[in-house]
């Protein structure tokens, strides 16, 4: 996991790098990074009571083993998007992973600034060079 940039150098963060203002549109990119979602102890009997699961029955369907053996993590679907994924929204989303919830004030992936659909709005928001929809000439 990427951890977030340090914004108290003394210069003004940029648009992305102030995550403040932050808010989830939905796009869905978080979830189709490559990586775990790894569940802290807690979490899979919070999601398979959220499923009307037993925890076991939902251990066996949608959780791996992460490598070092220390945690459970959710899997992935053949296209490597998140199994809890679905229509561009979260299936579980009451009881998401804290990991999900931490997106991306505790961890972020590298092309965050390029695809997730906040940081492109911010970023055009903040550019002088991209003219809005108001000022076009169409
Ligand atoms: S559990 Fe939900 S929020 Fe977390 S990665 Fe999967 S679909 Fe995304």
């Amino acid at each position: 996991m990427i951890q977030p940039p340090n914004t108290t150098s003394g210069h003004a963060p940029s648009p992305v790098s102030d995550l403040s203002k932050f808010e989830c549109l939905g796009c869905g990119t978080c979830c189709r990074q490559d990586g775990y979602v790894r569940l802290k102890p807690d979490e899979a009997d919070k999601i398979a009571a959220f499923l009307d699961m037993d925890v076991y029955e939902f251990i066996e369907a949608y959780t791996i083993l992460t490598q070092d053996r220390q945690a459970l993590s959710l899997i992935d679907k053949k296209d490597g998007e998140c199994i809890f994924l679905d229509n561009g929204g979260c299936r579980i989303h009451p009881a998401k992973p804290g990991q999900c919830l931490g997106f991306p004030h505790q961890w972020k992936f590298k092309a965050f600034e390029a695809v997730c659909a906040w940081a492109i709005r911010t970023r055009k928001n903040h550019s002088p060079n991209i003219s809005s929809p108001s000022s076009s000439s169409k």
